[in-house]
């Protein structure tokens, strides 16, 4: 079994938004889900900004997305934790894998990965395994690169990703990972994880030296939050999170995943698709009270 937190501690709860874009419905009911987690156990509920994708993410959207967030009436413990100010914590975490020898320079352009998937998928007539999020697996050619002339290359500064060697991982990992998920009612029960689906995944980036994996197992350990509530979108990923908390000796906390909101077309909310914000409902005439009450929370006070 996984370390868990300790029984006797204060739950903490995080929510934690991107500020690519505005915030919309599907955000609202998973800030408001863990509200309504934190105020049952008397918890405390933190607000992580993950920003590492300094191109998309802008200090405009952040404070929008804080303004949306404090119209909507969600309380935050006081302390706001911004992705882009600990790349440094990200960086020890990158290093404590590579010591343990389980990460590799990856030198394939997405190009090269299709070409080899649809080389590989002809060769064994036969479709390549995909991820759980329809990705197909890396088909592993930097894999087995020399190490000496990996370094090289990368000393060269010639382009390349991070990625987990999966196999040895699991291996160092050493079995029986699991970890317990939270039924609405805060009901526990022991779920398995297999992530060895996700293929070796990339963890960090030569633009952006960590990934969403990486950073948010680093974020909750460094946060205390012993409490994760996010949307069923998530729930695979949590894989790969029971995975690093056990290869980076941190505790793994305890999961809980709402559903999701779908759009008309039965379409999981997104801000790529210019799903309705909070803002455009807030000019529409929307009261933050009407928002809640939509999505099944009673108004405040
Ligand atoms: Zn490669």
């Amino acid at each position: 079994m996984a370390p868990s937190p300790p029984e006797t501690a204060q739950p903490v709860f995080r929510f934690a938004p991107s500020p690519n874009g505005r915030l919309h419905l599907g955000h609202a009911l998973s800030a408001l889900t863990n509200e309504r987690f934190a105020r049952r156990m008397g918890g405390r509920l933190l607000l992580r900004i993950e920003d590492i994708d300094r191109e998309r993410c802008t200090p405009a959207l952040e404070a929008a997305l804080r303004d949306d967030l404090a119209w909507l009436g969600v309380a935050f413990a006081p302390q706001v934790r911004r992705q882009s100010e600990h790349f440094a914590d990200y960086a020890v975490a990158l290093a404590d894998l590579g010591r343990q020898e389980l990460l590799y320079p990856c030198f394939c352009s997405r190009q090269q990965v299709r070409l080899a998937v649809a080389a590989e998928s002809a060769r064994s007539s036969r479709a390549w395994p995909v991820d759980p999020d329809g990705a197909p697996l890396y088909p592993g050619a930097c894999r087995g690169l020399d190490r000496a002339e990996s370094a090289a290359r990368v000393a060269a500064g010639e382009p390349h990703v991070l990625r987990l060697d999966m196999a040895r991982a699991l291996k160092r990992a050493g079995g029986s990972l699991a970890y317990a998920v939270l039924d609405p009612a805060g009901v526990a029960r022991t779920v398995p994880v297999a992530p060895a689906r996700w293929g070796d995944v990339v963890l960090a980036r030569k633009d952006v030296p960590t990934s969403y994996h990486l950073s948010v197992v680093t974020d909750d350990a460094r946060q205390g939050v012993t409490h994760v509530v996010r949307g069923r979108d998530l729930e695979a990923a949590t894989d790969v999170h029971v995975l690093l908390q056990r290869l980076l000796g941190l505790p793994t906390p305890l999961y809980h995943f709402h559903e999701l909101l779908l759009d008309e077309d039965g379409r999981k909310l997104a801000k790529s698709r210019n799903s309705e914000s909070l803002a455009d409902l807030r000019v529409q005439g929307a009261t933050a009270a009407a928002i809640r009450e939509r999505l099944g929370f009673p108004p405040l006070g």
